[in-house]
Formats: structure tokens, C-alpha cells, sequence
């Protein structure tokens, strides 16, 4: 009789812009043979489709009729995810300044909230899987068998976003400014905003180095493989 191995789990990392979500995602899913999705990616694929298109930021029903015309899919690499938006990479494009900016704004309607919610379950319902975002352990999978909340002091996000270099093209200060006003909107707005899960692990990252975080969470995601051995 062969003794059927345990399910791979659902991993769910949220916080906020800068914390090292990404990062410490990708890291995570590399170490267990996992898939890392990027739920973030998809606002900004819908967002620079918004753009490109001319399309209102606060047109809720022109944003959904958009996810809806469009395949958005999240290829996991080792260098992090690879966002194609109808077969067209936008990967590096998405990471640019007007996009970051306009994923804050689409992200913040129900009906738009509702659709990508749906696409991510399908990715990730059958487990393997760590999705990073906002409103992962949450909404998008309020079962999963490992929520962390990663947090850290704003001032140490701002500079750890500065050190990725990852929004070129704009001085520290507006860069800072434009963090906190994400942060802001992302913590405020009706529909599913940041919050940590009742049953999240809460791990604030500000004196801790990357490697320790890690560590942290492969224990944590230890003793979930251990219980179900
Ligand atoms: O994580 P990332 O910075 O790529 O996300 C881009 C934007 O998408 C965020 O500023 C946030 O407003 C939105 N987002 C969200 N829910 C998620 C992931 C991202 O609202 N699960």
C-alpha cells in the first residue's frame, strides 16, 4: 500500500509596498518547489491595459469589461514572475512608475477586486503554491494553510523600494511620497482593504535581514508539513 504524501500547501504572504514580499516569495517557493504568484502583477497588467487604452482609473465597469477581455497570466521563474497580458510580455514594463501608480487606483474597485479574486483561486486552488499581496489570507484564499503578514517600519520600505531601484525615474523624496499615498489607499479603500488576517503570523521584518525572514517562515511552514505527517 503506498501511504499517499501530504498536499502541498497554500502559502500566503500580504503587507504592504516594500516590505520584501517578492522577494521573500520567490525565495520561499524556490526552497520548497512551490510556484510564487505575484498577485500584484495582475493590477498592474489591468493598469497599464487601462493606460494604454485611455481608459478612466475610476470607470469601475470599463476596468472589469478590460480584466475580462484580457489573459493575464503570471509565468513563475526564478527571477520572479514573467506577466504576460494577451500573450505580450509586460514584465518589465509593468514595474515603471505610471503603472505603479495606476494598479493603486484600479485596484481599489469591488468589481474589478471580485474578478481578479477569482482568476487567483483558480491559480493556486490546487495548493503548492505561494501567492503574495494584500488581501491573500483574506479573501483570496481564507483557508490557506499559512498566512504571514510581513510588515516593516515605512521609512526602512521606502528605503528598501530606493535600494531595488525597482520605480526608476523619480527623485527619493516623490518616490517616498508616492509609497505612502499607495499605502494609504491600499489601507483605507471600502473593498477588501490591508489588513492582516485574525489567524496571520505577524512578522515585522524592520531589524530583521532577509535571510532571517526566510528562515522564520521555512520553520513556520515546517511545522505545517510536520502536523499533517
Ligand atoms: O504588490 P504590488 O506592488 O505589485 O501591487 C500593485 C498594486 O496592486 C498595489 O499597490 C495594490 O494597490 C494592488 N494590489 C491589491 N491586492 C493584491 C495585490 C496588489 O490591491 N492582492
Amino acid at each position: 500500500m503506498t501511504v499517499p504524501s501530504p498536499r502541498k500547501l497554500i502559502i500566503a504572504i500580504d503587507g504592504p509596498a516594500g516590505v520584501g514580499k517578492s522577494t521573500i516569495a520567490s525565495r520561499l517557493a524556490r526552497k520548497l518547489g512551490y510556484v510564487n504568484l505575484e498577485s500584484g502583477a495582475m493590477y498592474r497588467a489591468l493598469a497599464l491595459k487601462a493606460i494604454e487604452w485611455d481608459a478612466s482609473f475610476d470607470d469601475e465597469e470599463a476596468l472589469l469589461k478590460m480584466a475580462q477581455d484580457s489573459r493575464i497570466k503570471l509565468d513563475a521563474t526564478l527571477g520572479g514572475n514573467r506577466v504576460l497580458l494577451n500573450g505580450k510580455d509586460i514584465s518589465a514594463r509593468i514595474r515603471e512608475r505610471d503603472v505603479t501608480e495606476a494598479a493603486s487606483r484600479v485596484s481599489v474597485h469591488p468589481k474589478v477586486r471580485e474578478w481578479m479574486v477569482a482568476r487567483q483561486r483558480e491559480m493556486g486552488i490546487g495548493g503548492g503554491v505561494v501567492m503574495e499581496g494584500r488581501d491573500i489570507g483574506t479573501k483570496v484564499f481564507p483557508d490557506a494553510d499559512l498566512k504571514i503578514f510581513l510588515d516593516a517600519d515605512p521609512v526602512i520600505r521606502e528605503q528598501r523600494r530606493l535600494d531595488q531601484q525597482r520605480v526608476k525615474g523619480a527623485p527619493a523624496e516623490t518616490m517616498a511620497a508616492e509609497l505612502r499615498e499607495r499605502d494609504r489607499r491600499d489601507r483605507t479603500r471600502a473593498a477588501s482593504p490591508l489588513v492582516a488576517a485574525e489567524d496571520a503570523v505577524l512578522i515585522d521584518s524592520t531589524k530583521m535581514r532577509e535571510d532571517e525572514v526566510l528562515h522564520r517562515i521555512e520553520e513556520l511552514v515546517e511545522r505545517q508539513l510536520a502536523a499533517r505527517r
